[in-house]
């Protein structure tokens, strides 16, 4: 029975994967038509050029080996080398690792950061591995995929359950590998190991800035704007944090296991202090609501910021926010896209909110690369200009092509791309 189980939930998680994917394609399609583009140019950037499957071989604590997937997708590098993170979970799947290098392309472009995307992913739960079989699995993993990797070829980053540890691991095997220390052939390493400032906390920062470009042009104020953020973890608490410092109210939080609300605000900082490492705070309390009924509560600005497809047909028409900002990846699906922009709802697209990290990963590639640091007031200033420039360069878009955001940034993330290629002779 766990079995069937296992399988059918494999099956779902699958089927959403190359839904994903579908969507994601589907809108690259529709930008390049609307940019003039042929259809070679939407064969070529469709799909990764490079995807590589691995088998990682690891001997666990109990003395037996255990042989994990992995996956490595390189979408295009015509720009430059490819950039993306590497995720440790059960549900990864080689439809995800593609679609998820596709929207590091596309993030790239919209930022004008010199890269193509690229993503990774290994399946595994690493919430029941021991530090030492983490270990062997991060340094394995960077064994598999090393010919294909490097700090001018494609650059990996912290993703979902990876962070600054398994980063330092996997820069200390490819250092060992190659006979010289790399730092630069991946980003989200700690700060003794050339790692930037601000790192930790970059997409949340991007968000905020986001939020409040967006806020701006529908002449909100952020102090006393009344704020929904669904997630509790890295992305969602750092931004709550921000946001309440920036005088906003935060309304509700939520996490797995459901949401707090208080229509005084809630107090972000006792929140943060009571969250365990997983993002989980409101099992600590009686009066929770669920995360559906929480989507569809009164406020201004909305912010999905825990897992995809959280906004559907089916509760699209009940958002009531003025604004819905993704700093998940691919919350609102392209249905419920449609719904909320006929609603006169402003949505600023995962792609674009959610690029404050990949901006500060290229800051800690660039200070590696010169062997010169920054301080964290200058990562700041450099985030808030080139994210502000992102921002108006997709809302102009958007006003001036008369496309929803969404298409606007996929329009704006293209270009770059499918320039270089045609530059390069590819198309
Ligand atoms: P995280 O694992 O730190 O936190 C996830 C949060 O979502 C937790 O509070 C968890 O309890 C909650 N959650 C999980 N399942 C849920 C469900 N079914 N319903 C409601 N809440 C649920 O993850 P994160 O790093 O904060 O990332 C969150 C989202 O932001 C993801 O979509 C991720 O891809 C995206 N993102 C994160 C970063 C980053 O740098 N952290 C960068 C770009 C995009």
């Amino acid at each position: 029975m766990a079995n069937e189980v296992n399988a059918s939930d494999e099956k779902t998680q699958q089927s959403e994967s190359t839904d994903i994917m579908r969507s994601t394609q589907s809108v690259i399609k529709e930008a390049l038509e609307k940019l003039g583009y042929s259809e070679e140019v939407f064969e070529l950037l469709k799909e990764p050029l490079r995807m590589m499957t691995v088998r990682i071989p690891v001997r666990m604590d109990d003395g037996k080996v255990q042989v994990f997937t992995g996956y490595r997708a390189q979408h295009n590098d015509a720009v430059g080398p490819t950039k993306g993170g590497v995720r440790f979970h059960p549900d990864v799947t080689y439809d995800e690792v593609q679609a998820l290098s596709l929207w590091m392309s596309l993030k790239a472009g919209i930022v004008d950061l010199p890269y193509g995307g690229g993503k990774g992913g290994v399946v595994c739960e690493p919430r029941n591995m021991s530090f030492r079989e983490l270990e062997g699995l991060s340094r394995g993993y960077v064994r598999a995929i090393s010919q294909i990797v490097g700090p001018s070829k494609d650059i990996p980053a912290p993703d979902v359950f990876t962070n600054s540890q398994i980063m330092a691991w996997m820069m200390d095997e490819y250092s060992l590998m190659r006979e010289f220390d790399s730092p630069g052939f991946i980003t989200g390493k700690p700060v003794v190991l050339g790692g930037s400032f601000g790192r930790e906390s970059a997409t949340a920062k991007g968000v905020t800035i986001v939020i409040r470009e967006a806020a701006k042009k529908r002449g909100l104020d952020l102090k006393g704007a009344r704020v929904i953020v669904q997630g509790f973890g890295n992305a969602g608490s750092f931004l709550s944090k921000f946001l309440h410092d920036a005088g906003a109210k935060i309304v509700a939080i939520s996490d797995v296991n459901g949401a707090l609300y208080d229509k005084n605000g809630l107090d972000i900082d006792y929140l943060l202090d009571r969250r365990d490492s997983f993002g989980s705070v409101t099992n600590l309390f009686e009066n929770t609501i669920s995360n559906k009924e929480m989507l569809e509560l009164d406020c201004d600005i909305l912010v999905p910021a825990a897992i995809q497809n959280q906004i559907t047909a089916d509760n699209a028409h009940n958002i009531r926010a003025d604004i819905v900002v993704e700093a998940a990846n691919g919350p609102t699906t392209l249905e419920a896209t449609r719904i909320l922009t006929e609603r006169g709802i402003l949505l600023v697209p995962d792609v674009l909110a959610s690029c404050g990290g990949v901006t500060v990963s290229y800051f800690e590639w660039v200070q590696n690369n010169q062997g010169y640091y920054w301080t964290e007031e200058e990562v700041s200033d450099k985030l808030e200009k080139m994210l502000v420039k992102a921002f108006d360069n997709v809302y102009n878009t958007s006003q001036s092509r008369q496309v929803n955001m969404r298409l606007a940034a996929y329009m704006v993330g293209v270009r770059k791309m499918a320039e270089a290629a045609r530059f390069r002779g590819w198309v």
